[in-house]
């Protein structure tokens, strides 16, 4: 099995702000993570490895600082890394940013499975890995909390609002990734030593064969982010709670009138 995951290092949201002149995301010097939901795509295939047999690459479109993401990966299970890195993808939108992977992609050539997480904690759009479906003519099913093989074809156990699905699906196939079943192995010591050794490939979008320019990046882009900002926090609510029904009733409509509301 030839198997892809896909990465993205991500700004910890805890620390996120938004510049209140500009509208867009601080990003210089907030620390950046491993996309959450992409650690448990990675043990899914790292998992699915280590039962079917097979190898396992990641991949991550960002700055070159996205390297320490990948050596992350190395240290828990991957086998290599691709890191595309240019600033001809500055400013992609997600169709861009799936364009870019899944050139990439075939370039690398002939994988069975690429695994996904659902979504990122910063853009949270959840379209990148069903994008990369499309551009790849792969087939694909989200929301994955276990995969199998069975005979050839995948049985992927999905995780719904309301209960559970089981889908069989033929190779080649992306798979998006829910936390659950999926958690994170912990490297140890050696692990990180021999992931800190390890070669990263490193592709400008010149190196990427066949890539349209036109097609990354702003120009590449069908999306503007036209503002973003933090909602101001809503007032802190109140809880009517009298002795009786009818004594928190008289209460409520008191308020009401006093607020010129009734
Ligand atoms: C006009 C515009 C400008 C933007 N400019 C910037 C910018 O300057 N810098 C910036 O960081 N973002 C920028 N973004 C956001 C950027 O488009 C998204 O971060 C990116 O396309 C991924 O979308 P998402 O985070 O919603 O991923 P989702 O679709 O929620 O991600 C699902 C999964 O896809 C995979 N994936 C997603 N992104 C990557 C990646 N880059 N590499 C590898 N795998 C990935 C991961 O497995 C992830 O879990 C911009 C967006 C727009 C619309």
């Amino acid at each position: 099995m030839k198997i892809l995951v896909c990465v993205k290092q991500v700004p910890d949201t805890e620390e996120i702000k938004v510049d209140p002149v500009t509208g867009s995301l601080i990003r210089e010097g907030v620390p950046a993570i491993l996309n959450p939901l992409d650690a448990c795509a990675l043990e899914a295939a790292v998992q699915f490895k280590e039962t079917y047999g097979g190898n396992v690459t990641v991949i991550s479109m960002g700055p070159p600082q996205a390297e320490q993401a990948l050596r992350q990966c190395i240290s828990v299970g991957a086998d290599d890394a691709v890191l595309i890195t240019d600033r001809a993808f500055k400013d992609a939108d997600t169709l861009a940013t799936s364009y870019a992977l899944s050139m990439t992609a075939k370039q690398l050539a002939g994988f069975d499975v690429i695994f996904c997480g659902k979504h990122t904690l910063d853009g949270e759009t959840g379209q990148v890995g069903p994008q990369i479906a499309e551009h790849l003519n792969y087939n694909q099913v989200t929301s994955a909390m276990d995969v199998k093989l069975d005979s050839g074809s995948l049985l992927v156990l999905r995780e719904l609002e309301e209960g559970r699905q089981t889908v069989a699906a033929s190779l080649p196939c992306v798979i998006t990734v829910t936390k659950t079943n999926y958690t994170p192995r912990y490297p140890s010591m050696k692990s990180k030593m021999a992931a800190n050794r390890k070669e990263i490939k490193i592709l400008s979008a010149s190196q990427i064969e066949g890539l349209d320019m036109d097609r990354i990046g702003m120009s590449g882009s069908r999306t503007k982010v036209t503002k973003s900002f933090v909602p101001q926090a809503g007032q802190a609510g109140m809880i009517i709670c009298e002795e009786t029904a009818e004594q928190s009733g008289r209460k409520l409509a008191k308020l009401l009138v006093d607020a010129k509301i009734i």
